[in-house]
């Protein structure tokens, strides 16, 4: 495990001569200690980002070569795989096959982008048709400079290479600042881009906490560009900053998203998809389906299978056989959920769950938790939870599911349900959000958009659409 930043190229100790502790959320005990980041550490990262953008051969490698170094990338996280799932299960607290499911994606990421690097390549240039003779113009895509990024915890490394692929593909050099929660595989990608032959200054990860090393980054004047995934206060306070200097901010927030059950739906089926949709990484997932909507006829059935099922969820150190369920990633985001439930209690009727497991007091567990007979103006209803609490509520009709679903402030993810695939697509189109499944709740493709609409965020991550973040898009018009 890696305990110094790395900057430069370089792993090295952070200016404030301290460092903070890593906490196992399956036993609250210290398993790591990482460098407490400064602004000095972010203006050393910003300044070797900045010359290798402005004087470096990354931005002015052809694509090809960019993407021998990120397949590099992409084989190496692949080849550690089990290494780094075990670190995350330490970290974040996941259960090992959800963790190498990540690390598995995060590979998957980096090789991806190669691909578009070395297609960017022929796309480089496009001619542009003129309404006026005389003149010859075309538009090139070039890279936007240097980015910061600043990520959550929920899932450590694939939220760092949704971040860093898309930009190293673009020529752009970067400063990274992983969640103070979860720094310890970020740390490790400085280690596998030195292995693969990225140079020094284009990739540099600094940890910390966000007011000591993710605001000195957002304030950096060195900065072109800022990706940040994580909560909408942060955001919003970001894209404030980010004002000042015009920065082009990318932000992905959070969601209350639902999942709309129509009564043709065999209840196996629905049942399966409400509990992934919001158990699955402890329902610490920005895209959770945490509020279901079920067609009154199946209600009651539904409920009660719902409750059944969740009892059986395999709670425990994510380490374990067979564990679905493993600790929220800390103590404050325990207690967190905690309160959210005491609040849930007092606004709705508690269905299953509400406390921690027995057995398991030491760790920061949460039973899976259903709430039923809230009003639409409850807070349990409304709010960004974070954690595997769902709260289901009846509707009579097909416009009465689509007005419940879209009277959010959030606009992540919706879901639908149904045997009747024209009213599920319907469906699908009348929701406001960026992310839509039909038949199943959150799977999530490298190849496809990702990004909220209202509060849940600006922009798109992965796919091109990812790759576009970290371009600038210039015309080059010449007098013939
Ligand atoms: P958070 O906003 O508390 O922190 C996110 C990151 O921002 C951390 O690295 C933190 O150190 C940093 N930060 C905090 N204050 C800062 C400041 N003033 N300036 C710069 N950086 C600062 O969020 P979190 O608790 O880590 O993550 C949970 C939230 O993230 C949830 O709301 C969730 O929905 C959202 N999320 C969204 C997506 C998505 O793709 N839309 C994915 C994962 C998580």
């Amino acid at each position: 495990m890696k305990d110094q930043l790395f900057i430069d190229g370089d792993y090295v100790a952070s200016a404030s001569g301290q460092i903070f502790e890593v906490v196992d959320p399956s036993d609250r005990q210290v398993f790591h200690h990482v460098p407490r980041g400064n602004a000095e550490d972010i203006d050393r990262a910003v300044t070797a980002a900045r010359r290798a953008f402005d004087h470096g051969p990354w931005p002015r490698m052809s694509g090809a070569e960019r993407a021998s170094v990120l397949r590099r990338m992409g084989d190496e996280i692949a080849a550690r795989k089990d290494e780094l799932a075990r670190l995350e299960v330490r970290d974040n607290g996941k259960p090992l096959p959800e963790a190498v499911w990540d690390i598995e994606d995060t590979a998957g990421v980096f090789h991806f982008y190669a691909d578009l690097a070395e297609r960017m390549d022929n796309a480089a240039e496009q001619p542009i048709t003129l309404g006026m003779d005389g003149f010859t113009s075309k538009a090139v895509r070039e890279p936007v400079g240097v980015a910061g990024a600043i990520i959550p915890w929920n899932f450590p490394l694939l939220m760092a290479s949704w971040k860093v692929a898309p930009a190293l593909a673009a020529g752009c050099s970067i400063v990274l600042k992983p969640s103070e929660l979860t720094p310890v595989t970020a740390l490790e990608l400085g280690g596998i881009a030195q292995k693969a032959g990225l140079p020094a200054g284009v990739l540099n990860i600094v940890t910390g906490f966000g007011a000591e090393a993710g605001q000195p980054l957002t304030e950096h004047p060195g900065v072109d560009k800022l990706a940040f995934t994580g909560s909408v206060p942060t955001g919003s306070r970001i894209m404030a900053t980010a004002a000042r200097d015009i920065k082009t901010v990318s932000l992905e927030l959070g969601g209350k998203s639902p999942l709309v059950v129509f009564a043709d739906t065999p209840i196996d089926e629905a049942v399966e998809w409400i509990l992934f949709g919001i158990f699955w990484n402890q329902g610490e997932v920005c895209s959770a389906t945490s509020r279901v909507l079920v067609e009154a006829p199946i209600y009651d059935k539904l409920m009660a299978r719902l409750a059944e099922e969740a009892l059986k969820i395999k709670i425990g150190h994510g380490l374990d056989e067979g564990v679905l369920l493993g600790p929220l990633v800390s103590p404050s985001q325990h207690e967190k959920v905690l309160a959210a439930i005491e609040r849930g209690k007092s606004e709705g009727r508690l269905v299953t769950g509400g406390g921690v497991p027995k057995g398991l007091e030491a760790g920061c567990y949460v039973e899976p938790t259903i709430f039923a007979d809230m009003a639409e103006d409850s807070w349990i209803w409304r709010e960004e939870i974070f954690g595997p609490v769902v709260c289901v509520k009846p509707f009579e009709t097909e416009a009465e599911a689509i007005r419940m679903a879209n009277d959010s402030r959030f606009g992540l993810a919706a879901a639908v349900m149904s045997a009747d695939l024209d009213r599920a697509e319907r469906v699908a189109r009348a929701f406001r959000a960026g992310i839509v499944w039909i038949n199943c709740s959150q799977p999530t493709f490298t190849e496809a958009p990702w990004g909220g609409y209202k509060q849940s965020g600006i922009g798109r991550e992965l796919g091109e659409w990812g790759l576009n973040n970290y371009l600038e898009t210039k015309q080059i018009t010449a007098w013939d």
